[in-house]
């Protein structure tokens, strides 16, 4: 294998992952037959289509006027000044439309849709984020939308349901198994395989069969591309180590790979949520073993049976069981390393970012900004570039209720 610290960025981009999918031994297209050859064809439309001038301008225009990009970097001074002499910077994707950096590979996948001449897109929702990235754009594109989502989740989001709803998107009510995400994704695969001549799915985060976890990060590479040059420019250097939390991976993943040719440490976060020892985590990096789930091969969190164990965390968008294949093999590469923040530190940063910075994160983005505090207060000096993947107005009422201060 090629050494990675001598590969530049485009030649990484053009090698990985193969025409199979693979990043060395992770991802893959472990579906069956039928939707083999679905996601074969898709990959074909996406690699001519991505590289038109139309396509590519497009896509330019709608982040420029439509979602407001290029999102800040800003200077958390403050922040950094109540911890010492590190200097913690911030790459604002909570301004990015809608809230959070999903919209980034929505728009893009549903522009794709149009290119293809699909009429509708399907997805798959846990507590609505991606449900409602993706119902804006399909209002965007006048496209038809179906987002399947569990019972269960319904019930507890009732809000994101008006909201999709309202944007136009048919909210697909999943009742079987646990009424949650992971049975939401097989009902929504369930769906595509039936529609996928006129339908495309489009997936949530870097996991799936190839070719999802290669286009969502293609899309998310905006964050990282336009957060090294704001930095360069702000500071005259690179950050010294850059952090993102991690949940399926594509905040993270689109953040990082800018960075992957630079000396600059990378460090992805996930949630052990209430601690190892309680089980009720979704560490999928740190505590998973090998094994293929939703249709990749990856680390995964099991059961005694060796099926997908559920996983918990305060910040739903973290709650998957396992992870984009690109993570496993980039840290088996030796370039990127996974650490976790607890549920109770995720929310104490919320809380001091809210006092002293006047910005309230996600309570996903809290977990990357609860570990660059932790890192600063170990440091001398330095800088640190954490990527705030969203804004945390969802997140308030919950907080408020179950950490009141
Ligand atoms: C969905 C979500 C995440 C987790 O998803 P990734 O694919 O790991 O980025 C993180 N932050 C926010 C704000 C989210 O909405």
């Amino acid at each position: 294998m090629e050494n990675i610290k001598t590969i530049n960025l485009h030649t990484y981009l053009k090698t990985y992952p193969d025409e199979n999918g693979m990043f060395g031994e992770f991802g893959g297209m472990h579906v069956d037959e039928n939707l083999q050859k679905a996601m074969r064809e898709v990959d074909d439309a996406y690699n001519t289509i991505c590289k038109s001038r139309q396509f590519i301008a497009e896509l330019r225009r709608i982040r420029e006027e439509y979602q407001g990009r290029p999102t800040p970097v800003y200077h958390a001074e403050r922040l950094s000044k109540s911890l010492g002499n590190v200097q913690i910077y911030l790459k604002r994707e909570d301004l990015n439309y809608t809230g959070a950096h999903k919209l980034n590979h929505c728009m893009g996948e549903v522009l794709l849709a149009k290119y293809m001449g699909k009429t509708k897109v399907i997805g798959e929702t846990g507590a609505g984020q991606h449900g409602l990235a993706l119902a804006t754009a399909a209002a965007y594109f006048d496209l038809e939308c179906d987002i399947y989502m569990g019972e269960v989740d319904m019930k507890k989001q009732s809000s994101n349901v008006a909201k999709m709803e309202l944007l136009g998107a048919k909210v697909k009510r999943v009742t079987q198994g646990r009424a949650t995400l992971k049975d939401a994704v097989d009902a929504a695969f369930a769906a595509y395989l039936n529609e996928y001549e006129t339908a495309l799915y489009c997936i949530g985060s870097v996991v799936g069969p190839h070719p999802f976890p290669k286009m969502v990060r293609d899309f998310q590479t905006v964050i990282g591309t336009e957060a090294k040059e704001q930095f360069y420019n702000m500071t005259g250097e690179l950050p010294d180590t850059i952090v993102a939390c991690v949940g399926g991976g594509s905040n993270s993943i689109g953040f990082f790979l800018p960075f992957i040719e630079d000396p600059v440490e990378i460090i992805g976060v996930e949630s052990i949520g209430e601690g190892k020892e309680t089980g009720k985590h979704s560490a999928s990096m740190s505590f998973g073993e090998p094994g293929v789930m939703h249709g990749f091969n990856s680390y995964m969190l099991k059961d005694e049976q060796g099926n997908p164990a559920p996983a918990h965390s305060v910040a739903s968008g973290l709650d998957y069981p396992s992870i984009g294949p690109e993570h496993a093999f980039l840290r088996k590469l030796g370039r990127t390393k996974y650490d976790y923040i607890t549920d109770e530190e995720a929310v104490e940063a919320f809380y001091l970012l809210a006092k002293l910075e006047g910005i309230i994160p996600a309570l996903e983005s809290a977990h990357a900004v609860a570990y660059a505090i932790k890192l600063a207060k170990q440091r001398k000096t330095g800088s640190i570039l954490v990527n705030l993947s969203g804004r945390g107005d969802k997140d308030v009422d919950y907080v408020l209720e179950h950490y009141k201060k």
